[in-house]
């Protein structure tokens, strides 16, 4: 089926465009998904529309306040039958590639929120939302690029999104590595030549040279990713020739 993103925030025209571009609007057009923003302002009850308030026991900043932030949340989860409320915080759970495959083989709905200001006040923490998820560690202004960060990073894993000779199996952090180096047309470029083994037709030569690129790329830009598991017979072959 279809997963549908909701993201609730307080700059819808912030997130609209990034569904109307490159490969996700083609994964709206196909009916993959569905992406829209809601306005959290809309659901404020006073005549200034007013979403945010001073934090309890003083402290610099504004927090977002509970009731417009709730109200949101619930309109949001009627309109699906299975969704997954997710809050965007530096403090949740650290989003990556496996993150992201999981929520993809889930095909939830999926309902972003997006704080503002010193962030939003902890009870609706408590009851509505199902998960707090970071983009990393790092402080923002606002939750949308985190929402849309993972929004794309999902869609791209979902079936029938990415054209078969653009596989994401291939991608980096698929078993623990990255990519191997690329190289287009022309074949020399400012005194620098493409390997020549790439030229070859050598099927088996290439999966190699890949192979050893990809590995070493690993250990000197991410050796984190090998410490996490023991190298397998052939990563050892390619690092002792
Ligand atoms: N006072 C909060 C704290 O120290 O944990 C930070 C609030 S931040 C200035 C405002 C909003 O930006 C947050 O509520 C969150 O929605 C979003 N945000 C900032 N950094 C983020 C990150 N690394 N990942 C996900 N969302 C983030």
């Amino acid at each position: 089926g279809t997963i549908n993103f909701t993201v609730l925030t307080l700059f819808p025209e912030l997130v609209d465009p990034f569904f109307e571009h490159g490969i996700i609007s083609r994964a709206v057009d196909k009916n993959i998904i569905t992406g829209k923003s809601v306005n959290i302002r809309d659901f404020s009850s006073d005549r200034h529309n007013t979403v945010d308030d001073r934090p309890y026991g003083g402290g610099c900043g504004m927090l977002m306040k509970p009731e417009p932030l709730a109200l949101a949340i619930n309109a949001a989860k009627q309109g699906s039958a299975d969704s997954r409320v997710i809050l965007m915080t530096p403090q949740g759970r650290r989003f990556d590639q496996g993150l992201a495959l999981d929520l993809a083989a889930r095909s939830e709905d999926l309902i972003f929120v997006c704080g503002r200001y010193e962030g939003i006040d902890e009870r609706v923490c408590h009851t509505l939302v199902d998960d707090e998820i970071s983009i990393g560690d790092y402080v923002m202004t606002g939750g949308e690029l985190a929402a849309m960060v993972i929004i794309d990073a999902i869609t791209r894993l979902l079936p029938g999104v990415l054209g078969g000779e653009t596989s994401a199996d291939v991608d980096s952090f698929r078993d623990d590595r990255l990519e191997h180096a690329q190289f287009t047309r022309p074949p020399a470029f400012e005194s620098m030549d493409v390997p020549s083994v790439l030229l070859s037709g050598d099927h088996g030569a290439i999966e190699r040279w890949r192979k050893r690129s990809s590995l070493k790329r690993t250990l000197l830009n991410r050796p984190d990713l090998l410490a996490k598991r023991a190298l397998d017979g052939e990563e050892r072959k390619i690092l002792k020739t």
